[in-house]
Protein backbone atom coordinates (compact mmCIF):
# COMPACT_ATOMS: atom_id res chain seq x y z
CA UNK A 1 0.00 0.00 0.00
CA UNK A 2 0.97 3.72 -0.43
CA UNK A 3 0.07 5.16 3.25
CA UNK A 4 0.87 8.79 4.18
CA UNK A 5 1.40 10.12 7.81
CA UNK A 6 -2.11 11.77 7.83
CA UNK A 7 -3.90 7.71 6.89
CA UNK A 8 -4.16 8.59 3.73
CA UNK A 9 -3.58 5.58 0.73
CA UNK A 10 -3.08 6.45 -2.47
CA UNK A 11 -4.50 4.44 -5.05
CA UNK A 12 -5.30 6.79 -7.76
CA UNK A 13 -2.25 7.31 -9.97
CA UNK A 14 -2.09 9.82 -12.65
CA UNK A 15 0.60 9.24 -15.66
CA UNK A 16 1.28 12.14 -17.28
CA UNK A 17 2.89 10.13 -20.80
CA UNK A 18 4.38 13.90 -22.12
CA UNK A 19 4.52 17.40 -21.73
CA UNK A 20 3.84 18.51 -24.74
CA UNK A 21 0.53 20.13 -26.29
CA UNK A 22 -1.13 21.34 -28.74
CA UNK A 23 -2.99 23.90 -28.05
CA UNK A 24 -1.54 27.00 -25.37
CA UNK A 25 -4.11 26.98 -23.03
CA UNK A 26 -3.60 30.95 -21.55
CA UNK A 27 -4.24 29.63 -17.77
CA UNK A 28 -1.46 27.00 -18.54
CA UNK A 29 1.58 28.14 -20.42
CA UNK A 30 2.72 30.94 -22.61
CA UNK A 31 1.71 31.16 -26.27
CA UNK A 32 5.26 30.07 -27.63
CA UNK A 33 5.25 27.21 -25.92
CA UNK A 34 7.80 25.71 -23.11
CA UNK A 35 11.26 24.13 -23.28
CA UNK A 36 10.07 20.74 -23.68
CA UNK A 37 11.48 17.79 -21.18
CA UNK A 38 14.76 15.99 -23.22
CA UNK A 39 13.63 12.97 -24.94
CA UNK A 40 16.25 10.56 -23.14
CA UNK A 41 15.01 11.51 -20.10
CA UNK A 42 11.46 10.42 -20.92
CA UNK A 43 10.16 7.04 -20.06
CA UNK A 44 9.98 4.91 -22.46
CA UNK A 45 6.81 2.94 -23.30
CA UNK A 46 8.55 0.02 -21.50
CA UNK A 47 9.52 1.80 -18.26
CA UNK A 48 6.10 3.18 -17.87
CA UNK A 49 4.18 0.00 -18.30
CA UNK A 50 7.09 -1.33 -15.63
CA UNK A 51 6.17 1.67 -13.40
CA UNK A 52 2.90 0.92 -13.62
CA UNK A 53 2.37 -2.63 -13.22
CA UNK A 54 4.56 -2.61 -9.96
CA UNK A 55 2.01 -0.09 -8.61
CA UNK A 56 -0.65 -2.37 -9.52
CA UNK A 57 0.98 -5.63 -8.41
CA UNK A 58 2.65 -4.22 -5.44
CA UNK A 59 1.34 -0.66 -3.99
CA UNK A 60 -2.33 -1.20 -3.70
CA UNK A 61 -3.05 0.90 -7.18
CA UNK A 62 -6.32 0.50 -9.25
CA UNK A 63 -7.05 3.38 -11.04
CA UNK A 64 -4.37 4.64 -13.72
CA UNK A 65 -5.48 7.75 -15.19
CA UNK A 66 -3.67 9.26 -18.47
CA UNK A 67 -2.64 12.69 -18.30
CA UNK A 68 -0.13 14.93 -20.53
CA UNK A 69 0.38 17.74 -21.53
CA UNK A 70 -1.58 15.95 -24.22
CA UNK A 71 -1.65 11.88 -23.63
CA UNK A 72 -3.22 11.81 -27.55
CA UNK A 73 0.47 13.11 -28.52
CA UNK A 74 2.18 10.18 -27.36
CA UNK A 75 2.31 7.58 -29.90
CA UNK A 76 2.23 4.80 -28.19
CA UNK A 77 -0.79 5.22 -26.09
CA UNK A 78 -3.17 2.73 -26.97
CA UNK A 79 -0.30 0.15 -26.31
CA UNK A 80 0.44 1.49 -22.94
CA UNK A 81 -3.47 1.38 -22.12
CA UNK A 82 -3.68 -2.45 -23.61
CA UNK A 83 -0.89 -3.38 -20.94
CA UNK A 84 -2.27 -1.98 -18.27
CA UNK A 85 -5.57 -2.84 -18.77
CA UNK A 86 -3.58 -6.79 -19.15
CA UNK A 87 -2.40 -5.92 -15.25
CA UNK A 88 -4.08 -7.93 -12.47
CA UNK A 89 -5.89 -6.60 -10.32
CA UNK A 90 -6.84 -4.62 -13.70
CA UNK A 91 -7.74 -1.64 -12.35
CA UNK A 92 -9.53 1.12 -13.94
CA UNK A 93 -8.23 3.40 -16.95
CA UNK A 94 -9.45 7.09 -17.68
CA UNK A 95 -7.24 9.65 -20.20
CA UNK A 96 -7.50 13.33 -19.87
CA UNK A 97 -7.57 14.88 -22.91
CA UNK A 98 -7.93 18.01 -24.82
CA UNK A 99 -10.04 15.80 -27.03
CA UNK A 100 -8.08 16.96 -30.25
CA UNK A 101 -7.37 13.40 -31.91
CA UNK A 102 -10.35 11.04 -30.04
CA UNK A 103 -11.87 11.18 -33.42
CA UNK A 104 -9.13 9.29 -35.26
CA UNK A 105 -8.46 7.07 -32.06
CA UNK A 106 -11.57 6.54 -29.37
CA UNK A 107 -12.34 3.43 -30.94
CA UNK A 108 -8.94 1.89 -30.76
CA UNK A 109 -8.34 3.39 -27.45
CA UNK A 110 -11.32 1.86 -26.03
CA UNK A 111 -10.43 -1.67 -27.81
CA UNK A 112 -7.20 -1.22 -25.81
CA UNK A 113 -9.14 -0.77 -22.54
CA UNK A 114 -10.01 2.55 -21.60
CA UNK A 115 -12.88 2.87 -19.75
CA UNK A 116 -13.34 6.32 -19.55
CA UNK A 117 -12.16 10.02 -20.52
CA UNK A 118 -12.25 13.64 -19.12
CA UNK A 119 -12.32 16.41 -21.98
CA UNK A 120 -11.28 19.87 -21.26
CA UNK A 121 -13.42 22.46 -22.21
CA UNK A 122 -14.10 25.85 -21.53
CA UNK A 123 -15.76 27.22 -24.11
CA UNK A 124 -18.64 27.24 -26.89
CA UNK A 125 -17.34 30.00 -28.62
CA UNK A 126 -14.79 29.77 -31.34
CA UNK A 127 -13.49 32.87 -30.92
CA UNK A 128 -13.01 32.59 -27.23
CA UNK A 129 -11.86 29.64 -27.74
CA UNK A 130 -9.00 31.13 -29.91
CA UNK A 131 -8.20 33.31 -27.44
CA UNK A 132 -7.98 31.17 -23.82
CA UNK A 133 -6.02 28.44 -25.95
CA UNK A 134 -4.23 29.99 -28.77
CA UNK A 135 -5.16 27.69 -31.66
CA UNK A 136 -8.93 27.27 -33.81
CA UNK A 137 -9.45 23.65 -32.77
CA UNK A 138 -12.96 24.00 -31.05
CA UNK A 139 -14.98 21.93 -33.78
CA UNK A 140 -12.14 19.17 -33.15
CA UNK A 141 -13.00 19.04 -29.45
CA UNK A 142 -16.27 18.74 -30.13
CA UNK A 143 -16.30 15.59 -32.38
CA UNK A 144 -13.72 14.30 -30.09
CA UNK A 145 -16.35 14.28 -27.78
CA UNK A 146 -19.13 12.93 -29.77
CA UNK A 147 -16.38 10.25 -31.00
CA UNK A 148 -15.47 9.26 -27.26
CA UNK A 149 -19.39 8.85 -26.50
CA UNK A 150 -19.76 6.90 -29.67
CA UNK A 151 -17.04 4.57 -28.83
CA UNK A 152 -18.77 3.34 -25.43
CA UNK A 153 -16.12 5.04 -23.18
CA UNK A 154 -18.39 5.75 -20.31
CA UNK A 155 -18.97 8.55 -18.60
CA UNK A 156 -17.91 11.43 -20.66
CA UNK A 157 -16.77 13.87 -18.14
CA UNK A 158 -16.26 17.52 -19.67
CA UNK A 159 -13.52 19.80 -17.50
CA UNK A 160 -13.90 23.16 -17.51
CA UNK A 161 -12.02 26.10 -15.92
CA UNK A 162 -14.04 29.73 -16.18
CA UNK A 163 -11.48 32.50 -16.58
CA UNK A 164 -13.06 36.10 -15.19
CA UNK A 165 -13.99 38.28 -18.04
CA UNK A 166 -13.07 35.56 -20.31
CA UNK A 167 -15.68 32.49 -20.28
CA UNK A 168 -16.57 33.12 -17.03
CA UNK A 169 -20.29 34.19 -19.14
CA UNK A 170 -20.21 30.23 -20.12
CA UNK A 171 -21.30 28.36 -17.06
CA UNK A 172 -24.63 27.72 -18.31
CA UNK A 173 -24.78 27.37 -21.86
CA UNK A 174 -21.78 24.90 -21.54
CA UNK A 175 -24.21 22.72 -18.71
CA UNK A 176 -26.98 22.95 -20.97
CA UNK A 177 -24.72 21.67 -23.82
CA UNK A 178 -23.26 18.95 -21.79
CA UNK A 179 -27.22 17.87 -20.67
CA UNK A 180 -28.21 17.96 -24.47
CA UNK A 181 -25.23 15.63 -25.34
CA UNK A 182 -25.08 13.82 -21.62
CA UNK A 183 -21.86 14.55 -20.88
CA UNK A 184 -21.42 14.99 -17.09
CA UNK A 185 -19.78 18.64 -16.56
CA UNK A 186 -17.19 19.61 -13.51
CA UNK A 187 -16.03 23.06 -13.22
CA UNK A 188 -12.54 23.46 -11.87
CA UNK A 189 -11.10 26.39 -9.86
CA UNK A 190 -8.06 27.75 -11.78
CA UNK A 191 -4.70 26.95 -10.06
CA UNK A 192 -1.77 28.27 -9.47
CA UNK A 193 0.37 26.23 -11.29
CA UNK A 194 0.36 28.09 -14.39
CA UNK A 195 4.60 27.68 -16.30
CA UNK A 196 4.43 31.57 -16.30
CA UNK A 197 3.17 32.11 -12.66
CA UNK A 198 0.79 34.61 -13.49
CA UNK A 199 -1.97 33.07 -11.24
CA UNK A 200 -3.84 35.75 -9.32
CA UNK A 201 -6.61 35.08 -6.65
CA UNK A 202 -9.04 37.78 -7.74
CA UNK A 203 -8.72 36.60 -11.11
CA UNK A 204 -9.85 33.19 -9.93
CA UNK A 205 -13.49 32.50 -10.45
CA UNK A 206 -14.54 30.57 -7.72
CA UNK A 207 -16.80 28.02 -6.55
CA UNK A 208 -19.50 29.92 -4.84
CA UNK A 209 -19.29 32.21 -7.82
CA UNK A 210 -20.26 29.27 -10.25
CA UNK A 211 -22.85 27.48 -8.35
CA UNK A 212 -24.72 31.15 -8.18
CA UNK A 213 -24.44 31.46 -12.06
CA UNK A 214 -25.67 28.30 -12.16
CA UNK A 215 -28.54 28.64 -9.59
CA UNK A 216 -30.16 31.34 -11.72
CA UNK A 217 -30.85 28.54 -14.25
CA UNK A 218 -31.10 25.34 -12.48
CA UNK A 219 -31.85 23.66 -9.58
CA UNK A 220 -29.09 22.16 -7.65
CA UNK A 221 -29.21 19.85 -4.83
CA UNK A 222 -26.16 18.00 -3.40
CA UNK A 223 -25.83 14.55 -4.53
CA UNK A 224 -25.36 12.54 -2.02
CA UNK A 225 -26.72 9.90 -3.72
CA UNK A 226 -22.90 8.40 -3.78
CA UNK A 227 -20.18 9.45 -0.66
CA UNK A 228 -17.88 11.80 -2.33
CA UNK A 229 -15.10 9.81 -0.86
CA UNK A 230 -11.79 10.95 -2.34
CA UNK A 231 -13.79 12.17 -5.61
CA UNK A 232 -12.19 15.79 -6.01
CA UNK A 233 -15.97 17.32 -7.14
CA UNK A 234 -18.56 18.01 -5.18
CA UNK A 235 -21.68 17.24 -7.19
CA UNK A 236 -25.00 18.41 -7.26
CA UNK A 237 -28.36 16.80 -8.99
CA UNK A 238 -29.13 18.95 -11.71
CA UNK A 239 -33.08 20.19 -11.69
CA UNK A 240 -33.91 16.79 -9.20
CA UNK A 241 -31.65 14.80 -11.97
CA UNK A 242 -30.31 12.28 -12.69
CA UNK A 243 -28.04 14.22 -14.31
CA UNK A 244 -25.51 16.20 -12.56
CA UNK A 245 -22.83 18.75 -12.55
CA UNK A 246 -19.43 18.98 -10.56
CA UNK A 247 -17.49 21.61 -8.92
CA UNK A 248 -13.96 21.17 -8.10
CA UNK A 249 -12.74 23.74 -5.65
CA UNK A 250 -9.21 23.19 -5.23
CA UNK A 251 -8.17 26.32 -3.89
CA UNK A 252 -11.68 27.86 -1.84
CA UNK A 253 -12.89 24.38 -0.59
CA UNK A 254 -9.86 22.29 -0.64
CA UNK A 255 -10.23 18.29 -0.28
CA UNK A 256 -6.75 17.47 0.54
CA UNK A 257 -7.66 15.74 3.33
CA UNK A 258 -9.74 12.22 1.79
CA UNK A 259 -6.72 12.79 -1.33
CA UNK A 260 -5.84 9.08 -2.92
CA UNK A 261 -3.67 10.71 -5.67
CA UNK A 262 -0.54 10.17 -6.80
CA UNK A 263 1.59 11.11 -9.84
CA UNK A 264 4.00 9.93 -12.45
CA UNK A 265 6.07 12.26 -14.60
CA UNK A 266 6.74 11.45 -18.17
CA UNK A 267 10.64 11.72 -16.88
CA UNK A 268 10.03 9.31 -13.68
CA UNK A 269 9.42 11.32 -11.11
CA UNK A 270 6.97 10.59 -8.08
CA UNK A 271 5.16 13.64 -7.13
CA UNK A 272 3.19 12.60 -4.06
CA UNK A 273 0.76 16.20 -4.32
CA UNK A 274 0.01 18.74 -7.46
CA UNK A 275 1.66 20.90 -5.39
CA UNK A 276 4.38 18.84 -4.25
CA UNK A 277 7.94 21.15 -3.95
CA UNK A 278 10.06 18.24 -4.05
CA UNK A 279 9.93 14.79 -5.89
CA UNK A 280 11.14 11.36 -5.60
CA UNK A 281 13.37 9.94 -8.84
CA UNK A 282 12.57 6.32 -10.24
CA UNK A 283 13.70 6.93 -13.63
CA UNK A 284 17.24 6.72 -11.59
CA UNK A 285 17.13 3.90 -9.64
CA UNK A 286 15.08 1.95 -12.89
CA UNK A 287 17.80 2.64 -15.45
CA UNK A 288 20.52 1.37 -13.01
CA UNK A 289 19.22 -1.78 -12.42
CA UNK A 290 16.79 -1.47 -9.62
CA UNK A 291 14.76 -4.56 -8.81
CA UNK A 292 10.52 -4.03 -8.39
CA UNK A 293 10.54 -4.06 -4.47
CA UNK A 294 13.53 -1.54 -4.44
CA UNK A 295 11.55 0.73 -6.62
CA UNK A 296 8.54 0.01 -4.74
CA UNK A 297 10.37 0.60 -1.68
CA UNK A 298 11.20 4.10 -3.15
CA UNK A 299 8.15 5.04 -3.98
CA UNK A 300 6.71 3.79 -0.49
CA UNK A 301 9.11 7.04 0.64
CA UNK A 302 7.97 9.37 -1.62
CA UNK A 303 4.48 9.13 -0.37
CA UNK A 304 4.82 8.36 3.19
CA UNK A 305 6.27 12.30 3.62
CA UNK A 306 3.14 13.89 1.55
CA UNK A 307 1.62 16.85 3.56
CA UNK A 308 -1.10 17.44 4.86
CA UNK A 309 -2.50 19.47 1.95
CA UNK A 310 -1.42 21.97 -0.94
CA UNK A 311 -0.95 24.92 1.30
CA UNK A 312 -2.33 27.64 -1.39
CA UNK A 313 -4.52 29.19 1.77
CA UNK A 314 -1.11 29.61 3.53
CA UNK A 315 0.25 33.30 3.41
CA UNK A 316 4.41 30.82 2.91
CA UNK A 317 2.77 28.94 -0.20
CA UNK A 318 5.12 28.81 -3.15
CA UNK A 319 4.23 27.63 -6.34
CA UNK A 320 5.84 24.44 -7.57
CA UNK A 321 9.06 24.94 -10.37
CA UNK A 322 7.27 22.09 -12.37
CA UNK A 323 4.48 23.61 -15.17
CA UNK A 324 0.87 21.75 -14.84
CA UNK A 325 2.34 20.98 -18.33
CA UNK A 326 4.56 18.73 -16.91
CA UNK A 327 2.71 17.35 -14.18
CA UNK A 328 -0.62 16.39 -15.45
CA UNK A 329 -4.15 16.65 -14.57
S1 LIG B 1 -3.62 19.35 -3.79
FE1 LIG B 1 -2.34 17.60 -3.35
S2 LIG B 1 -3.09 16.76 -1.41
FE2 LIG B 1 -4.63 18.17 -2.18
S3 LIG B 1 -6.06 16.90 -3.28
FE3 LIG B 1 -4.56 17.65 -4.80
S4 LIG B 1 -2.95 16.14 -4.89
FE4 LIG B 1 -4.19 15.73 -3.04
Amino acid sequence: MLPDSFGRIATDLRVSLTDRCNLRCAYCMPPEGLDWLPAPDQLTDDEVVRLIRIGVERLGITEVRFTGGEPLLRRGLAGIVARTAALRPRPEISLTTNGIGLTRTAGTLRAAGLDRVNVSLDTLRPETFRKLARRDRLPDVLDGLAAAAAAGLSPVKVNTVLMRDLNDDEAVPLLRFCLDHGYELRFIEQMPLDAQHGWKRAEMVTAQEMLAALGREFILTPDDSRQRGSAPAEAFLVDGGPARVGVIASVTRPFCGTCDRVRLTADGQVRNCLFARSESDLRGPLRAGADDAELAGAWRRAVAVKLPGHGINDPSFLQPDRPMSAIGG
